[in-house]
């Protein structure tokens, strides 16, 4: 049974964590408490950095494409969300990771072209799967445990060679579908681990253990596993949404992704009434590449609609 309020609690919250994250990418752990000490200050929402004040970016577009899939072929079909992946970099988005870009551009087929792409590189495990999969998470919480988690493989596999990034893609679903159901998903950690592929289990046990902080993170942020790791230690170090996405904001680096990753989880945990008006008011996700002469811009109406839809 999913809570709806909860659904769109996931989909805005992540949006406005990717947002409230953005002006902040790539800076020092605590420039945003620096410049927003306390809870409730109000202007979180700056912009900067390239983007408008409660501009959403590729975390959430991607996401948008990703859901707007399911809905359109009735389920997941991998080579339609390849698709509107590819038309979606083609139309130059702000920002595209560098993993996702080289992927989508490669010229190769859907379902060769991120293993192809990993056997070069040998580096495919950032968390730009993680980052997109809080539509795919709603979507498919109702079908259970193992049908989520193996949906997420096949989402992330789609720009991501690297298994780590499909089972932390795999381990996000289903702590969302925990949280979406009104259960804890911190309590669901153990069980959810046991279904990890036994190559990556014991280093995400490592980064979702409640004594790990992501001060002991042996990568930036942009890997897979901290990012993860972080967003869960923000879920569990905080009581509200608000102080929830505060802190993985507060983390520095890929401030964007992790603050995107925890809202979504913080969304489905605490509901769409605890995502502040103040910023969903503003938060807006351009859609290059799909719009009919003008940029299709989704406001919070449209992401809530999306988030009802996915979870019928
Ligand atoms: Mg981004």
């Amino acid at each position: 049974m999913i809570d709806l309020v909860r659904a769109v609690g996931a989909v805005v919250g992540s949006a406005v964590g990717d947002a409230l994250g953005a002006p902040f990418e790539f800076g020092p752990e605590g420039a945003f408490s620096a410049r927003f000490p306390s809870t409730g200050d109000g202007g979180e929402m700056c912009g900067g950095g390239g983007w408008d004040p409660g501009e959403a970016t590729d975390d959430t577009q991607m996401a948008v494409l990703v859901g707007e899939s399911l809905l359109e072929c009735g389920g997941l079909e991998p080579a339609d969300v390849f698709r509107r992946f590819q038309r979606w970099a083609a139309a130059e988005p702000k920002d595209i990771g560098l993993q996702t870009e080289a992927v989508l551009s490669s010229g190769d087929p859907w379902d060769t072209a991120a293993a192809l792409h990993f056997q070069v590189s040998q580096r495919a495990a950032g968390n730009g799967a993680l980052m997109r999969a809080t539509t795919s998470g709603v979507h498919f919480a109702r079908r259970g445990r193992a049908a989520t988690m193996d949906a997420a493989r096949r989402l992330a596999a789609l720009t991501h060679g690297d298994r780590a990034a499909w089972e932390g893609t795999a381990i996000f679903h289903e702590l969302l579908r925990t949280a979406l159901a009104g259960a804890d998903p911190l309590a669901a950690l153990a069980d959810t681990l046991a279904e990890v592929h036994p190559d990556h289990r014991a280093r995400y046990a490592t980064v979702l253990a409640p004594d790990w902080h992501p001060d002991l993170a042996t990568e930036f942020n942009g890997a897979v596993w901290p990012c993860l790791g972080s967003a869960v230690w923000a879920l569990r170090t905080t009581a509200s949404f608000e102080d929830a996405v505060r802190a993985a904001v507060d983390l520095g680096g890929d401030t964007d992704t992790v603050a995107a990753v925890t809202g979504g989880l913080a969304g489905a945990v605490y509901g769409a009434a605890a995502v502040p008006e103040r910023w969903t008011r503003i938060l807006h996700v351009p859609l290059p590449g799909f719009g009919e002469r003008v940029l299709r811009v989704l406001r919070v109406e449209e992401l809530s609609e999306l988030a009802r839809r996915l979870s019928d």
